[in-house]
This record gives structure tokens, sequence and C-alpha cells, in this order.
């Protein structure tokens, strides 16, 4: 799961690069077609604003330039250079409509015009953004910062072109607009932080319910999660009468392993049997964690003899699981199979009976409790028996004393 997130983050950061390259480009040759038109002399502009436009080109390009080079080299993250070019374009917004047109006093029907054209709406876009790329707080003071400066540089403006007898009228509708583009922003803040706190603690439910449901040191579903899904197989089968089995395993000697190799190598050993029993097993099929160094194998839809030659299969495979410091480990089962009128209890208990059965009987074999299973293949070391002909202790075979 988190692989396939960094995956899908290193394919949307690659996919930004290249749009970032592109615009950089189209950006520089569009700076340098605005510089051509500005030196036309036939275009209206005062000599003042040609040398500020020409200004505002270099920096521009040189700006598109350092994103070029930076991208090319791939030596700042994609988020940081996003942040960088967000803080250019809204020194871009304040200084070329807010602060600019307040020192050459633009008369109020071309404030207007462009309150409503695009000056309103590019101020928006960088708040929204500033929200986005930024923390939660930090983005909400930028926005906030950005709009109250151009909103208070209008209201001064207003406030001059009225003591100068030239306001028209035109004042009271650009406050309205710069009002009106504040309480979308405000409004859009509001949902969007809400949005966010409410995708956190979801992310924060998951994680929970997962740590809930998992065993930490291998990964497998633990007994509290066994024991529901064990409720819901016997629910399920209640309704359609299909079979499944249950198998309990503990460890041999476990004990022995941690005191002559060390608690770690132990863990070791757990792990390494969750992943070989695992591997062993079909994808219906769940292993989850019991406890200690047991464990349970739910296996629906399966038969009682099919059962028993899959745990006799995943038996024989524990003993080529390699322990840290080279123990050898086995395991001692006990397979049994849903009967009707069953519940979690009675087959829990079922199971469990046949392993200590198998334990008792010398450990390092499969006791099932149920009549019709077929006996196990007739292989070498093999130990799989049904509870009413487990072998006695003393023709176990494996050489233990039975408790
Ligand atoms: P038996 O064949 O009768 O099952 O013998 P055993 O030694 O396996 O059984 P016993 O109940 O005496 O000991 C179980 C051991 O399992 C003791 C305990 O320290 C160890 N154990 C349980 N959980 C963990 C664990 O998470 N990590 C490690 N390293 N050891 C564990
Ligand atoms: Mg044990
Ligand atoms: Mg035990």
């Amino acid at each position: 799961m988190d692989d396939l997130i960094e995956q899908e983050r290193i394919h949307f950061e690659a996919l930004r690069r290249r749009i970032y390259r592109a615009v950089g480009v189209i950006g520089v040759l569009v700076v340098l077609y605005a510089q051509y038109v500005l030196l036309d002399p036939a275009t209206a502009y005062s000599d003042l604003e040609r040398v500020i436009y020409a200004l505002n080109h270099m920096l521009l390009a040189g700006f598109s330039t350092v994103v070029l080079w930076k991208l090319a080299r791939g030596s700042v993250p994609v988020e940081r250079l996003e942040q960088h070019m967000l803080l250019f374009f809204i020194f871009q917004s304040l200084i070329f409509n807010s602060i600019l047109p307040a020192a050459f006093n633009t008369p109020p029907e071309e404030a207007l015009r462009g309150a409503i054209g695009d000056d309103t709406w590019f101020l928006l876009v960088c708040c929204v953004l500033a929200f986005h790329l930024y923390t939660n707080r930090r983005g909400v003071l930028i926005a906030l910062g950005v709009y109250g400066l151009s909103f208070m540089i209008v209201i001064a403006q207003v406030i001059r072109w009225n003591m100068q007898g030239h306001d028209n009228g035109y004042g009271a509708l650009i406050i309205q607009t710069y009002a009106m583009t504040g309480v979308l922003l405000g409004f859009m803040l509001i949902l969007a932080s809400y949005r966010n706190r409410t995708i956190r603690l979801q992310t924060e439910y998951a994680m929970l319910a997962a740590t809930a449901h998992t065993d930490t040191l291998t990964g497998l579903p633990n007994r509290r999660q066994l024991y529901s899904e064990l409720n819901a197989l016997i629910t399920s089968v209640a309704d359609h009468g299909r079979p499944f089995c249950l198998c309990l395993f503990d460890l041999d000697h476990f004990k022995q392993i941690n005191d002559h190799h060390g608690h770690l190598a132990g863990d070791q050993a757990l792990k390494a049997v969750a992943q070989s029993v695992r591997a062993h097993l079909r994808a219906t099929d769940r292993l989850a964690r019991w406890g200690g160094e047991e464990y349970a194998i739910l296996l629906p839809e399966t038969l009682a003899g099919q059962a028993l030659d899959v745990i006799e299969r995943v038996r024989v495979t524990l003993q080529t699981v390699v322990v840290p410091g080279g123990a050898c480990i086995t395991a001692s089962f006990g397979l049994t199979a849903y009967q009707p009128g069953d519940s979690s209890e009675t087959l829990l208990h079922r199971a469990d009976e046949n392993l200590y059965a198998a334990k008792r009987a010398g450990r390092d074999r499969v006791v099932s409790d149920v009549m019709s299973v077929r006996e196990p293949p007739d292989r070498p070391g093999s130990r799989a028996a049904t509870r009413e002909t487990a072998p006695e202790p003393q023709s176990a075979g494996n050489g233990r004393s039975v408790e």
C-alpha cells in the first residue's frame, strides 16, 4: 500500500516537473514577445511605464530561467519550487494589480475594469494556492495577508478618489467586488480546512483500526481479527451450509529457542514461520497470530480431508524454516472441521484439545477430531492422525517423551 502511494507521488511529481518545464519555456517566449511590443514606439506607454515594464520583463525572464535551471538539475523538491513560484506570483499581483495602479492614481473606471477583469480572480487563485502549498496555518496567514493588503490598498485609493472628488460611484463597486471575492475566499478556506481535518481524522482512524486488528511483530491478523472472521464465517456457513476448517498450532519447545539464541532470534523465528506458512496457503485461507508462539489457520470452503493435507504440508514446510542460530522449528497442530451447531467457542475448544493431544502424543504432528479424515499419506516424517487414531506416545517416533 505504502509502495503504491509512493509510486503515485513520484509519478505526479514527474508530471508536475514536465508541466513547469513547458510553462517555463513558454513564459520566456511570452516575456520576449511582450518586450518586443513594449519597444514598439507606436504603443501608448509613457517612458516611466516602459522602464517599469522592461524591468519586470527582465525579472520574469530571469525567474523563468532559474526555475528551468533548477528543474533541469532536479536539486530542489518540486513542492519547494511551487512555493517559490507562488510567492513570485503574489509579488507580481501586489505590484501590478494594487501598488502601481495606486501609485499612478489610475482613474476609477479603469480600476473597476481591472478589478472585475482579472485582478480579483488572480488574487483568489494566489490565495487558494497558498492554502494548498503551505501548511494549514501558514497557508491561511499568507492567503489572508495577501488579500487583506490588496483590499486595504483599494480602500485607500477609493478614499483618495473621494477626496479628489472624481470617484463617480466606481469606488463602491470596486469595494463590493473585492468584498465578494473575500467572502468567496473565506468560504473556500473554511471548507478546505474542514475537509483537511476530516481526511486527517479518517486517516488516523484507518491507521488505528488497522493496528487494532494486526499483530505488529508478524504483520498477520491478530486474535481479535481472526475471531471476528471466524464468527462471520460461522454465520455465512449457517446460511449456505458450506464446509470450513480451523487449525490452531503451537511451536514446539519455543522457549528453548529464546533461551539458547536470544529473544531477538525468537522474534525472527516467529516472523519466518508466519511468512513460510502464509506462502503455503491459498489466498482465501487466513493465517493469524493467535498469541505468543501460537497461530491459527482458517480454511474456508475446505473439507476435513483436504484441510488435513494442507496442514500436513504446512507441518513439513515448517521444518525447513531457518531460525537465526541454526535451530530447527517444529510445531504441533490441532485441526477441526465445522459441524452444524458449532459456535466459535466450541470450534476453538476442539482445535485446542487436538493441539494439546498432539503435544501429548510427542509434538511435531497434526491431530484432527474428524473420524472421516482419511489417513495422511504414508511417507517418512508424516505425523498426521485423527485424535481417535493418534499414535501412542511411545510410537510417535520423534524421540521425545510425552508430558
Ligand atoms: P511447548 O512445546 O510445550 O509449546 O513448549 P514451549 O517452550 O513452546 O512453550 P512455553 O509455553 O513453555 O513457552 C512459550 C515461549 O514462547 C515462552 C515465551 O517467552 C515465548 N514467546 C511468546 N511470545 C513471544 C514473542 O513475541 N517473542 C519471542 N521471542 N518469544 C515469545
Ligand atoms: Mg510452544
Ligand atoms: Mg504456547
